[in-house]
């Protein structure tokens, strides 16, 4: 994150590539390419430059000040608009009872943590029943963290089992008391 912030301040870096060698004289030039224009997201307000999507505060203010920009869906909303599931977390046992406030806290925060780095990180729902607790990411990935971050912070049994091509992911994780 820090490093993104840093290459794309001051403004006029966001619209146009810096100075490029140009490999058949051997000298500088400025390469004129199409300026790539800034996106935002209308759902969650994560930025895009240049096909790439993070979280910036400061730089969405200027950019929204600037006007230089379009709305754009993110991957993220995009998943969860369309509902596309790339990760089930099933929690069970009864450890949970009791916890699941406490569960739910620490899986939001680690889907603030990876939406930081990849805002196509994203929890589409979650369902709990009581005695089981369903999460439906957006991104394999991240149901996988969810997963080994419990088995971290508070034991129990996981199970991670990857569908053919990748595509999904289930992930259990139980403990009994
Ligand atoms: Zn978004």
């Amino acid at each position: 994150m820090k490093r993104l912030q840093q290459e794309y301040q001051p403004m006029r870096r966001i619209f146009y590539r810096p100075r490029q060698i140009d490999a058949e004289d051997g000298k500088y030039h400025i390469r004129k390419e199409e300026p790539s224009l800034a996106r935002i997201c209308s759902g969650c307000g994560a930025i895009s430059l240049e096909k790439r999507w993070f979280f910036d505060k400061a730089l969405k203010e200027e950019l929204i000040n600037s006007g230089q920009f379009e709305y754009e869906c993110c991957p993220g909303c995009a998943a969860v608009e369309a509902e596309e599931v790339g990760g089930v977390v099933l929690l069970s046992g009864g450890f949970l009872e009791g916890r699941t406030d406490e569960l739910l806290k620490a899986i939001q925060h680690e889907e603030e943590e990876l939406r930081a780095d990849n805002p196509a990180s994203m929890i589409i729902n979650i369902a709990s029943s009581g005695e089981n607790i369903v999460i439906r990411t957006a991104n394999p990935f991240m149901a996988e963290r969810i997963g080994k971050k419990l088995k971290k912070a508070y034991d129990g049994e996981l199970a991670i089992i990857w569908s053919h091509e990748d595509r999904l992911v289930r992930v259990y994780w139980s403990r009994e008391e």
